[in-house]
């Protein structure tokens, strides 16, 4: 279960200090990716954490210069744009300039939409509440709150309330989600127990094991069950047991196991003895446009091992597609283009940073795709880095690897590793998704990723590692005490977290830490996946 994220963007015109805001905003202590560039110059995204929730920014700042629109046209274009992709604007003002006729321009744009707007009156800084606030009621759009971007007063308190509106919507979207989810389940329970008794009664019992796929029996016992969520629910072994006799014996035939019976009644992923099918990994592939992404997609998908359109409960949430590669199930979270993929050809139409950033969020493995002719770009830096930030595993492909010339392959590779350097833990591939060539290595990648983010790792064991560091290599001494490091445990999986406790930890810098997580990582084979490394002190 991912958190989703709210997208924040900041409008208004000109000069009322929006890129002052986003700056620092950005530029905090956590925000690793300040600034992604978009595809057209009027944009820049980022991402920031407010405790310990991360949300993305968008800033609407600069105006792209073209002549033939004016600023009033521009500002309305990226107001509506920015109405679009975000959960909240905020809406900023100049509270020494007072109120002029192009605020009123936006905030009639902005009343329009249904969308949560926050009205923020800048460079308040010495000016009473009441005064900065006063003629900004007028513009219709809730109670205006003073802040000042350059000094740092009240950007708490904007985010604050940013992000108290977000959640409550937020809570209410995943109620409605549920409620639907939970109509759908029940409808489909009925009308599979509908089957099963129309099955019985033709007296077909001795093949309805085969008639009654895992899933038809997943959706009986959801109904019966926890009705909660129909791919978590039991296996195909209900859907027999509630064909009474017949269907049981029939499953006693077959002596297969009931999860390796797969919808459409083809052999199951010969993962034997397991009752519960794994499930499918949720894979993102992102990167700048023109990388490859939808030419890899058409590879991967072809259109016969497309299974099921996933459609969102709410608008916010992702579509993906599930498929099978390898008699493995995937599913594949839409970045933008995917449902109208090799109709578009517009690059601004199917490629969307906000997109991207939310399949990142939303997805188990991200594969980062990079145009090995052109090189690793600011964009896909911006994005390994979001990867990182976010915690996801990951797996680097280098495509078109057709068209980099034999004598030029080394350099390429070593280039790419220096500019990607704070991902040396990924795999990094070279694949050709026109030639169709290295796919099933790239999948293969995908899998382990997965695995090593999701691992277990054994206190003992880890432990024991812990100890055979120190005894390498000391934690150096700072001050009157070395630190002690007593033993661990992992704090969390995906990504993993080593939990390390003993004394002094607090004077433990980064260098000893990243000897420590080199170590773990070696001897834990935790490949294309981030590890958290934190300490507890006793004392
Ligand atoms: P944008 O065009 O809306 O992105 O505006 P900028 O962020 O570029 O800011 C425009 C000008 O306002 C710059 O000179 C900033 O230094 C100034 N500015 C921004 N925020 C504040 C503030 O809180 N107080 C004051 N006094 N000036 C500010
Ligand atoms: P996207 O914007 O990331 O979805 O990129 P596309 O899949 O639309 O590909 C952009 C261009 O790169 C198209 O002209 C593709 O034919 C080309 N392309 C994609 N993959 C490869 C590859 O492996 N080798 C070569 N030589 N060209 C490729």
């Amino acid at each position: 279960m991912t958190t989703p994220v709210p997208v924040i963007a900041l409008v208004g015109r000109p000069n009322v200090g929006k890129s002052t805001l986003f700056n620092r905003l950005t530029r905090s202590r956590d925000a690793l990716v300040a600034n992604i560039p978009g595809l057209t110059r009027d944009r820049h995204y980022g991402s920031a954490t407010i405790d310990d929730q991360r949300v993305v920014l968008i800033d609407t700042g600069g105006f792209e210069p073209v002549a033939a629109t004016g600023v009033a046209e521009q500002m309305a274009r990226q107001t509506r744009q920015a109405v679009i992709e975000a959960d909240v604007v905020v809406f900023v003002v100049d509270g020494r300039q007072g109120l002029l006729a192009r605020d009123e321009e936006i905030a009639r744009e902005l009343r329009r939409t249904a969308r949560k707007v926050i009205l923020a009156v800048n460079k308040s800084e010495g000016i009473a509440r009441a005064v900065a606030a006063a003629e900004f009621h007028a513009l219709g759009l809730g109670d205006p709150m003073p802040i000042s971007a350059t000094h740092g007063d009240g950007v708490r308190a904007l985010m604050d309330a940013c992000l108290e509106d977000w959640l409550a919507e937020e809570a209410a979207r995943r109620e409605q989600a549920e409620e639907l989810a939970r109509l759908d389940a029940e409808a489909r329970a009925v009308a599979a127990a509908e089957a099963v008794r129309l099955q019985v009664e033709a007296g077909q019992g001795s093949h309805t094991a085969e008639a009654f796929p895992a899933g038809a029996g997943a959706d009986a016992h959801a109904a019966a069950g926890t009705g909660r969520d129909g791919q978590d629910a039991g296996t195909g072994g209900t859907a027999a047991a509630m064909a009474g006799d017949a269907g049981a014996r029939a499953a006693e035939g077959t002596a297969a196991p009931a999860g390796a019976v797969t919808p459409d009644g083809a052999e199951g992923t010969g993962g034997a003895g397991t009752s519960a099918p794994p499930k499918p990994v949720r894979v993102a592939i992102v990167g700048r446009p023109n990388g490859g992404k939808s030419t890899l997609i058409n590879a991967l998908l072809g259109e016969e091992r497309v299974i099921a359109f996933n459609q969102p409960g709410t608008t916010r949430d992702s579509i993906s597609i599930d498929f099978r590669w390898r008699n493995r199930d995937y599913q594949l979270i839409d970045t933008a283009g995917l449902r109208r993929r090799g109709k578009v050809h517009d690059t601004v139409e199917k490629f969307s940073v906000v997109k991207t950033l939310q399949a990142i969020e939303d997805c188990n493995v991200a594969v980062l795709m990079i145009d090995a002719v052109d090189g690793v770009s600011e964009q896909d830096s911006a994005i390994a880095g979001y990867i990182l930030e976010a915690g996801r595993a990951l797996v680097i492909a280098l495509n078109k690897w057709d068209a980099v010339p034999a004598d030029a392959r080394r350099e390429v590779l070593a280039e790419c590793r220096r500019r990607l350097y704070f991902l040396d833990w990924a795999p990094m591939l070279t694949i050709s998704a026109l030639k169709n060539r290295a796919l099933d290595k790239l999948m293969k990648a995908v899998d382990d990723a997965r695995a090593a983010a999701t691992r277990k790792l054994s206190t003992p064991k880890l432990t024991r590692m812990l100890h055979a560091a120190v005894l390498h290599q000391q934690p150096p001494r700072t001050g009157p005490f070395r630190p002690k490091l007593r033993y661990a445990h992992q704090g969390g999986q995906n990504p993993p977290v080593i939990v390390i406790h003993g004394n002094s930890l607090d004077k433990i810098g980064d260098g000893y830490r990243r000897f420590l997580e080199g170590w773990f990582r070696e001897r834990l084979a935790l490949q294309g996946t981030p590890l958290r490394i934190e300490f507890r002190s006793a004392a």
